[in-house]
């Protein structure tokens, strides 16, 4: 298996040196808006420890990622008013992987209201803004 890269994205935006809108953070995993969202209020959530998808990761690490699953995907269902939420986690190029740091995507979604293929466009930053913040509020809210 090809080795973890330390220069993906996602190990940029985990030391700082690349912007998110930022979800949820602990000190296992972060969560942070996709900027092309398949739809409004799409997070991705990443373990802080280095590994390329499931697998390499380790169970432990895997582990706290699944349990932020699990609240963001209630959190961003709340948050948008969803019907539903779609979780989906690829692994490798043959797999529908693009970005090579473990990621999981939740994804809030509506009664036939279809996804937006990958990547097909740069979401408004203020958009994104507005997003995280009411996602946020959310997480604060069910913390409580
Ligand atoms: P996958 O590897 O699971 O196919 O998808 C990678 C995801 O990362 C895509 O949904 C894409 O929109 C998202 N993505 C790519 N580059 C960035 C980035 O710089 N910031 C954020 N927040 N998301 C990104």
């Amino acid at each position: 298996m090809t080795a973890y890269d330390n220069n993906n994205i996602f190990a940029k935006i985990l030391r700082g040196e690349l912007p998110c809108h930022k979800v949820y953070e602990d000190e296992h995993v972060l969560a942070f808006l996709d900027i092309m969202p398949r739809a409004p209020g799409h997070t991705l959530v990443i373990p802080k420890a280095a590994a390329r998808n499931i697998l390499d990761i380790k169970i432990e690490d895997y582990l706290h990622v699944a349990r932020a699953t699990h609240r963001i995907a209630a959190v961003v269902k709340k948050a948008f008013e969803a019907d539903g939420v779609t979780v989906q986690q690829f692994n490798e190029t043959a797999g529908g992987q693009v970005v090579f740091h473990l990621h999981v995507h939740v994804m809030p979604r509506h009664d036939g209201v279809a996804l937006l293929p990958p990547a097909s466009r740069k979401e408004d930053v203020k958009v994104l803004e507005s997003n995280a913040t009411k996602l946020a509020a959310v997480l604060k809210d069910a913390s409580r």
